[in-house]
C-alpha cells in the first residue's frame, strides 16, 4: 500500500474562524476551513515500510517544545501580480518551523525518503487559483489580526485527492 503523505499542523477551528472573519472574498478556490494546515513537509508517494521508519524516526527525533504561532500578512506565489496560491504569512513561529522541518527533514533522510530540494517557506494556503490573478491590491487592502494557537503536535496526514480533498490524520507526534 501506498499512501500521499505530508507532515503538518491544523489550524484549530477557532482560528479558522478568526481568520475567515478578515478575509474579503477570495479568488480562485478558497481552502476549506477544515483543511486549513501548515505543512512542514510533504512526503508524497509512501509506501507502509517507509512509513513505519518515518514514524520511528519522528519518535525518536527532538522534535522540540510547543510554540505559538501568530497569524500575519497575506502573500502569493509565485508572484502577486500574476498569482495562483494566495497564503497567509507568519508574524510568530516562523524559526520554530523552520527548525521543525530541518529536524523532520533528517528523519525523512532515515527512513530512506528523497531528499526535499527546494527551500522551505512556511504559510498557510489560503485559496488556489487558475488562471493566475493579480492580487496586489488584495494583499495591498488586507490588514491582519494577530489570530494565534499553540503549535502542541505534529500531525502525519494521508492526503485523499478523490471527490475533494480530504486530510486524515494517521499518528500524532507530541512536541
Ligand atoms: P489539492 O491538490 O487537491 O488542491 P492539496 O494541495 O492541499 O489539495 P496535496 O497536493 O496532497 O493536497 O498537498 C498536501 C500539502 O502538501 C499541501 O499543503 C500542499 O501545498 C503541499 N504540497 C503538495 N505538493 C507539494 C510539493 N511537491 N512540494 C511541497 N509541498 C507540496
Ligand atoms: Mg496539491
Amino acid at each position: 500500500m501506498v499512501n500521499r503523505l505530508f507532515l503538518g499542523f491544523p489550524v484549530p477551528m477557532e482560528a479558522g474562524v478568526a481568520l475567515a472573519a478578515t478575509l474579503p472574498r477570495l479568488p480562485g478556490r478558497p481552502v476549506p476551513s477544515d483543511n486549513l494546515h501548515l505543512t512542514i513537509r510533504f512526503l508524497g508517494d509512501v509506501d507502509e515500510v517507509t512509513r513505519d521508519r518515518l514514524s520511528a524516526a519522528l519518535d525518536e527525533s527532538e522534535l522540540g517544545g510547543g510554540f505559538d504561532i501568530v497569524l500575519g500578512e497575506m502573500g502569493a506565489f509565485p508572484r502577486p501580480a500574476k498569482a495562483s496560491v494566495l497564503w497567509i504569512g507568519l508574524a510568530q513561529g516562523r524559526r520554530e518551523l523552520i527548525a521543525l522541518n530541518g529536524v523532520v527533514e533528517e528523519a525523512c533522510d532515515l527512513a530512506g525518503l528523497e531528499p526535499e530540494e527546494r527551500p522551505y517557506s512556511p504559510h498557510l494556503t489560503i485559496s488556489r487559483i487558475r488562471p493566475e490573478v493579480d492580487t496586489r491590491p488584495l494583499l495591498l487592502s488586507y490588514r491582519p489580526e494577530p489570530i494565534k494557537w499553540k503549535a502542541s503536535e505534529l500531525i502525519l496526514y494521508e492526503s485523499r485527492l478523490d471527490r475533494g480533498t480530504v486530510y486524515v490524520s494517521l499518528e500524532q507526534f507530541p512536541l
